[in-house]
């Protein structure tokens, strides 16, 4: 097993570290138990890609990169046992070998399985549920080394508990994903004036498979991006996905977004320009997990929240307009996603079809500013924070918004009553 002392943690987006007394890259069960039994305080980290501090921890921590394997495909049951560390990307890989996928992604595959479970990480879909939502089982080591197999039909009432964990119940040791046959999506993507898709916007929710929209501030305009599954060929060619996804995505808008940091003011002209000359409209079809994805994005901060889709309009025209009586100068694309209620007590989605609106900047000037008016914004349309992303922290707005909260607090402290998996995040939610 790699361990390392004084071990310097550093999140995806630069904005929370911590340095770990002891870091350990488990590589069998028996030295991942062996580590929580003799540890007094742990922390996982699966890729950092969480953008609070929800993975910090001062005294251990463990990466489970090296806990990653598949571990058994039933082609038959459609089911696929493999270990927490995997990411997404590799089972994605693992996948497309076997003309097989996982049902619904999110933006991108970077991150752990586990971790991106763990905070109810989603895609969009308003018939699709959060990624927890394809888990059959999964294995959760708890303080004390003991094992507890959780089963989502058999224990429905204690996986719908834990299914998202914040990483304070123990460590997921083992998962049972249900996947489906291999697909392609129609990717229809166009832009759209702001105003006709909020008048479109039910058919545009109801009618399409994943559906989801980017604004760029200070213009009148959406991306629209439609995903319908299908089983028709790939249509799409590699050197447009080159010359549009990693050459023009990546570098063009890295370069303007520098140039938009020399000015401010000069960021509204460009967001215009981007909608305007560089977002062209795509009718394609690709391998399913190829369009859910984007390209990896340059670093920036985010919120996003949960809110119950019928206020949906109202949210969006008010965040609009809010954003346009101030004087925020923002330079990088707000995102809007659908999801399906669900029952988990974690969930941001629990018991509401849901439209999550997340408000990004690439860089620090004026973030904290736009985050506080737009948290304000959100609790006015009794929102929901993602756990794996920016927000400050309301215990009592928290216990209003999630009903089953307390039923969570109380399995944690049946769980770890010593608290060997809290820390200041986790603490500062329930205490
Ligand atoms: C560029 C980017 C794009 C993103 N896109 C999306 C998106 O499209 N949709 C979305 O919803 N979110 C998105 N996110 C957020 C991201 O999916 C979540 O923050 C996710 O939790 C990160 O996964 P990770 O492996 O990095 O976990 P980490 O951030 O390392 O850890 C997150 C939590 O998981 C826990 N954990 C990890 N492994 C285990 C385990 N084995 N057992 C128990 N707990 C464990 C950790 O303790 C921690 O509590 C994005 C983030 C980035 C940086």
């Amino acid at each position: 097993m790699k361990q390392q002392s004084s071990f310097r943690f550093i999140n995806w987006a630069k904005n929370e570290s911590c340095i770990a007394q002891n870091y350990f890259q488990p590589e069998t069960e028996e030295e991942l138990i062996e580590v929580i039994s003799k540890s007094k305080k742990v922390r996982i980290v699966g890729t950092g890609h969480s953008w609070n501090a929800i993975c910090l921890s001062a005294d251990t921590l463990i990466n489970l990169d090296y806990y990653n394997k598949v571990l058994h495909l039933d082609k038959e049951k459609l089911q696929l046992k493999v270990q927490p560390g995997i990411k997404l990307w590799q089972l994605n890989e693992y996948l497309q070998k076997q003309g097989l996928a996982l049902k619904n992604l999110g933006s991108i595959s970077r991150q752990s399985l586990a971790g991106a479970i763990s905070t109810g990480t989603h895609g969009t879909g308003i018939n699709f549920q959060i990624l927890a939502s394809q888990i059959e089982e999964f294995i959760l080591v708890k303080a004390g080394g003991e094992k507890v197999a959780i089963h989502h039909e058999r224990d429905k009432q204690l996986f719908n508990l834990c299914a998202v964990n914040l990483g304070c119940l123990g460590v997921i040791s083992e998962i049972t994903l249900n996947i489906v046959p291999a697909f392609n999506l129609h990717d229809q993507t166009e832009v759209m004036n702001f105003s006709e898709a909020l008048e479109r916007l039910d058919e545009l929710i109801n009618e399409t498979d994943h559906f989801k929209l980017w604004w760029f501030p200070h213009t009148e305009q959406v991306v629209v991006y439609r995903f319908t599954r299908t089983n028709e060929a790939v249509n799409d060619s590699r050197l447009r996905q080159w010359f549009m996804e990693e050459f023009i995505s990546v570098n063009m808008y890295r370069l303007l977004l520098k140039v938009g940091s020399i000015k401010r003011e000069w960021r509204k002209g460009i967001n215009r320009t981007l909608v305007r000359k560089f977002i062209q409209p795509l009718d394609r079809i690709a391998e399913s997990f190829k369009v859910f994805n984007t390209p990896e994005p340059p670093l920036h901060r985010e919120v996003e929240w949960a809110f119950d889709v019928s206020v949906a309009k109202d949210l969006l025209r008010e965040y609009v307009s809010m954003i346009g009586q101030s004087k925020h100068c923002i330079n990088f694309i707000q995102e809007i996603r659908f999801t399906k209620a669900d029952d988990y007590a974690l969930s941001p989605c629990y018991g509401r079809n849901t439209i999550w609106l997340g408000a990004y900047n690439a860089d620090n000037f004026g973030w904290q500013e736009l985050k506080s008016d737009f948290e304000q914004l959100a609790k006015k349309f009794k929102g929901r924070p993602h756990w794996g992303k920016e927000f400050g922290c309301d215990k009592e707005y928290l216990k209003a918004m999630y009903p089953k909260l307390d039923a969570f607090k109380t399995l944690r402290e049946q769980f770890d009553p010593d608290g060997k998996f809290m820390n200041d995040y986790v603490s500062q939610i329930f205490y």
